[in-house]
């Protein structure tokens, strides 16, 4: 493989940045071009339904300091949006006119906040949550309101809930599943968090869906369930989920996957020369899980990002982490690594569930598929040992054992 001379990133999110940052920090010393849709220097998302939307941080984490870029020669082009690839041409074309040659490119296109499709959505006062512009529009509507509905029981729903209540609000999450995280969780661990919420003054709408907002005068006034009801509601966070962007890589004629990524395999290399994708937008061929996944937490941004650049400059490894995400709401701090199949695994669980202090274990037979730390913090080199092993474990030795001496 001879080295590139161009290689050219689209999206300026933590995959994109921190791809950009790897290409230097591994000595590449030919032009990388990073184009970000957003007018902000590359940032992380974490604390944008955490401590800045609390008020608790005015900043986010950004993914390197202001200097970086210009003192590693990265040619950041930010507001700037990427409208085309052309692949026969090995182009990329930007909204201001500009046409760029690439030698690779990666796609790190990230994700958008789905949207209801219901009356009344487009009144003001109706939130998502995505970039650090609509964290800080959320933060100055959480701090005037009295009313939040909150649509969606996910983390970002339950966070920017737990960050609602801080600012003194009253909250009404409204959520299809019966138990809120319940997706990912399953009810017994996602009841924890239900448990807490409650405690905290956040009142639940569950197993139920939005038919229509309601407004005065352009503005939300209230949330119409599905039965008829009215939440009255003076800010609105919709918080359903978010979808791949995916726009450029389907007009360009790169194949898409079922769970709507771009398709990638082991190498996160797409079917096309030279183009391969990495974070939220990348459906890869997982050689741990021997199928697809599309993973949309920080920790695969981060490190699948660094992994492109690494291939891109020709270590051809397969990326084989196994997924990791944390979540912050009130004074519960969590950690999960792996991929559970809530239909199939069975949940053992050490320590104490209703005093928010335990480990929680997904197994499929007698192996470990996942591991969840809530406020312990000692565990997490063990856990990511079961996980990444699949070594054979015994319940006791999971409820009672020395975890770091399972081999
Ligand atoms: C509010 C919030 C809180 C989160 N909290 C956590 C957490 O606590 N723990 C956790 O594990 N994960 C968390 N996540 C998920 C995690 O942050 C994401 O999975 C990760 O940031 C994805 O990074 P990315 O670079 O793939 O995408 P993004 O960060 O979405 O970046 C993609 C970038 O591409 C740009 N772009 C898109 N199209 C174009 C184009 N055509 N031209 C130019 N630029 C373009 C966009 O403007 C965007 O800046 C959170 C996500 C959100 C939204």
């Amino acid at each position: 493989m001879s080295e590139p001379q161009r290689i050219v990133i689209i999206g300026g999110g933590l995959a994109g940045a921190g791809a950009a940052a790897a290409l230097r920090e591994r000595g590449y010393p030919g032009e990388v071009l990073l184009f970000g849709a957003d007018a902000h220097r590359p940032y992380e998302l974490p604390a944008l339904s955490k401590g800045l939307l609390i008020g608790d941080a005015e900043e986010p984490d950004w993914v390197r300091d202001q200097n970086f870029y210009t003192e590693h020669d990265v040619a950041l082009h930010l507001g700037t949006r990427v409208t085309r690839i052309e692949l026969g041409a090995r182009l990329v074309l930007d909204a201001a006119g500009g046409e760029h040659r690439y030698d690779r490119l990666l796609l790190a296109t990230g994700s958008k906040p789905r949207s209801l499709p219901v009356r009344g959505a487009d009144l003001t006062g109706i939130h998502t949550l995505r970039t650090l512009d609509d964290a800080l529009a959320l933060r100055a509507a959480f701090a005037k309101a009295d009313r939040v509905v909150i649509v969606g029981s996910g983390w970002i729903g339950s966070e920017a809930a737990a960050a609602a209540r801080k600012h003194g609000a009253e909250v009404t999450v409204v959520g299809m599943e019966t138990t809120p995280l319940e997706s990912v969780l399953g009810p017994e661990v996602g009841g924890v968090f239900r448990d807490l919420h409650t405690e905290q003054g956040v009142r639940w709408r569950l197993g139920t869906s939005v038919a229509d907002f309601v407004g005065d005068e352009g503005a939300v006034t209230g949330v119409r369930l599905t039965d008829g009801s009215v939440l009255e509601a003076d800010v609105v966070l919709v918080a359903v989920g978010a979808a791949p962007e995916t726009g450029l890589a389907h007009a360009a004629g790169l194949d898409l996957s079922e769970d709507g990524g771009v398709c990638v395999d082991a190498f996160l290399r797409t079917a096309a020369p030279d183009i391969y994708a990495a974070g939220d937008v990348a459906s890869q061929f997982h050689p741990k899980y021997d199928r697809r996944i599309r993973v949309e937490h920080w920790a695969n941004a981060k490190n699948q990002g660094e992994h492109a650049a690494a291939n891109m400059l020709g270590d051809h490894e397969p990326y084989q982490r196994a997924p990791y995400f944390f979540s912050d709401q009130y004074d519960l701090g969590c950690e999960y690594r792996g991929l559970a199949n809530l239909d199939t695994d069975r949940l053992v669980v050490r320590g104490d569930l209703a005093g928010r202090e335990f480990l929680a274990f997904w197994l499929n037979e007698n192996r470990v598929t996942a591991a969840m730390n809530v406020n312990i913090w000692d565990s997490g080199d063990a856990l990511k040992h079961l996980v990444d092993t699949g070594t054979p474990v015994t319940d006791d030795q999971l409820l009672q054992g020395d975890l770091s001496a399972i081999a």
